[in-house]
């Protein structure tokens, strides 16, 4: 059921995680499988499925996702280097848990969004 991700059960401290930061809104833990030597994702305390399913009544979660990774970036010192910010939403978009989550990626230059440009990948 829907009420039942993965990253919800990390949410309710079912599932161990190495949790970074939590408050009524959003949890932050540290990814499984890190692509940059900082990799946290911050989630949602209640499951949206995907940014495709978003509404006004999210709109102060969604914020707080921002808020968060903020925070997040300065207790890992990102703050003076920078980091990024990815959604990944659906199929296309290489989604594989459906709880929205924001990945915090830093510690290292990240180099270009896409590693193959439309024409290389046509
Ligand atoms: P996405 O492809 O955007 O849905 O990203 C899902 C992310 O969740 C991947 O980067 C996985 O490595 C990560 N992940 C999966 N299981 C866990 C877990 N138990 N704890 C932390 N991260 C996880």
């Amino acid at each position: 059921m829907a009420d039942d991700t993965l990253f919800l059960k990390i949410v309710r401290g079912e599932i161990d995680a190495d949790v970074v930061y939590r408050d009524d809104l959003v949890t932050a833990f540290r990814d499984i499988h890190p692509q940059a030597p900082v990799h946290v994702l911050i989630v949602p305390n209640h499951v949206i499925a995907t940014a495709a399913d978003v509404s006004e009544a999210d709109e102060a979660t969604l914020g707080r996702l921002f808020t968060a990774a903020r925070t997040v970036a300065a207790q890992e010192g990102l703050l003076d280097d920078g980091y990024r910010l990815i959604v990944n939403c659906k199929a296309h978009g290489g989604q594989e848990v459906d709880h929205l989550h924001v990945h915090l990626l830093g510690g290292e230059p990240l180099g270009p969004m896409r590693s193959r440009t439309r024409a290389e990948s046509a």
